[in-house]
């Protein structure tokens, strides 16, 4: 038998990245195992942090908690090693119509919204824009450069000989009285974060996930916009000068990670309904979400085994969730409190 560990972690999208930070916070001895030749959805996220989503513009669940552990979190990472890789910024949201202008104002008077709201401008700020009527800026919210975080993680890991690549099938992991074996080695937790391919896995695939695949691209225009611009789509300034991100598609159906035909040309549609200037397309990409029926994630140890545990079902939301989740599940573990059960993957025993 080869060595034993307190953790071992598969997957290293942004949850297990994310894990493994908190574990090494610790001083906890565990190892990540990976497959890169599998889809990483983690990979093709704009990034985007953000306090108020939805096209109804709502705070998000626990939005207080979860944006103040995203801020700290990747700061004290960023800290750690001595790199740039998140992004505050405000979001500048042009009107949509009268009617969109009108509840901003309302909003601006809500004792939840009002934190949020930095400016309303009642006129153009960008001459690129389709912003007649004007815009709300709102705050706390960011992006993350996510493949820049993975990649140094990854490096750090390998450097540290805490990574390997292998595929985890489900007969690869053996359930012993007091410890999980896995490929020759044993650890005391072991936690999946394989993220949407534990939707067919043995383990966890009662859960009611639901996949969502999503397209995103980058431009270049020849204008300079510093923040994030959301109308419909969102655009997120690049390190590189005058190249933006902007996304994304939701599709239920064709569940790959091809770029599309159908995603682009509605990525175009959106594009033309902000963008006054001419843009280039310099590159597209294509991903799978894991998200779940009612948009919480899945946090938790498996019911009849109390040593395999999960955190998945990030959906849109994996680069805010992930430092909450991770955070709640070591607090579970090694503080016995309890995982709340808006995520608790106990919500749904009765599927099991
Ligand atoms: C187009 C698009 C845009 C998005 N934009 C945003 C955004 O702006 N903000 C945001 O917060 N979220 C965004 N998301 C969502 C975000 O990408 C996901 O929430 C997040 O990637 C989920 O991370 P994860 O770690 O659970 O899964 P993944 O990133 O998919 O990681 C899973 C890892 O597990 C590995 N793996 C799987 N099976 C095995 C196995 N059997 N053995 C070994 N390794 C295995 C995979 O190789 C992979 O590395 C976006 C998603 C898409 C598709």
């Amino acid at each position: 038998m080869g060595k034993n560990y307190d953790f071992i972690i598969i997957g290293q999208g942004i949850a297990g990245s994310v894990l493994s930070w908190r574990l090494i916070e610790k001083n906890i001895k565990f190892l990540v195992i990976n497959d890169s030749s599998k889809i990483n959805s983690s990979n093709s996220a704009l990034g985007l942090y953000n306090p108020i989503t939805g096209k109804k513009f709502v705070e998000t669940w626990n939005s207080n908690e979860i944006i103040n552990e995203t801020e700290n979190f990747y700061t004290s990472i960023e800290k750690k090693l001595n790199k740039k890789f998140l992004y505050k910024k405000n979001i500048y949201r042009p009107f949509s119509s009268k009617k969109d202008s009108n509840d901003w104002e309302l909003k601006r008077e809500s004792k939840t919204y009002k934190k949020y709201i930095e400016k309303l401008n009642y006129q153009s700020k960008y001459k690129f824009l389709k912003d007649s009527i004007g815009g709300v800026t709102t705050n706390r919210s960011g992006y993350l450069d996510v493949k820049k975080f993975l990649f140094l993680t990854k490096k750090y890991l390998q450097n540290k000989s805490l990574y390997i690549e292998n595929n985890i099938k489900s007969k690869n992991i053996k359930s012993r009285k007091d410890h999980i074996e896995i490929i020759n080695k044993k650890t005391k937790y072991l936690i999946l974060c394989r993220g949407f391919y534990e939707n067919e896995s043995e383990f966890f695939s009662w859960l009611p996930f639901n996949l969502v695949k999503g397209e995103n691209i980058n431009i270049k225009i020849h204008h300079e916009i510093k923040e994030i611009i959301q109308k419909s789509l969102l655009i997120i300034p690049t390190k590189k000068p005058n190249e933006y991100s902007v996304g994304s598609t939701y599709d239920w159906e064709n569940l790959n990670n091809k770029v599309s035909e159908k995603g682009i040309k509605n990525l175009k549609k959106k594009i033309e309904n902000i963008l006054k200037c001419k843009y280039e397309i310099i590159e597209k990409q294509a991903g799978i979400r894991p998200a779940t029926k009612n948009r919480r994630p899945f946090v938790g140890f498996h019911p009849n085994n109390n040593k395999i545990g999960i955190i998945n079902g990030l959906g849109s939301k994996g680069i805010s969730l992930a430092p909450y989740c991770t955070k709640v599940l070591i607090d579970n573990i090694q503080n016995h409190k309890n995982i709340n059960r808006e995520i608790n993957i106990k919500r749904y025993i009765s599927l099991y």
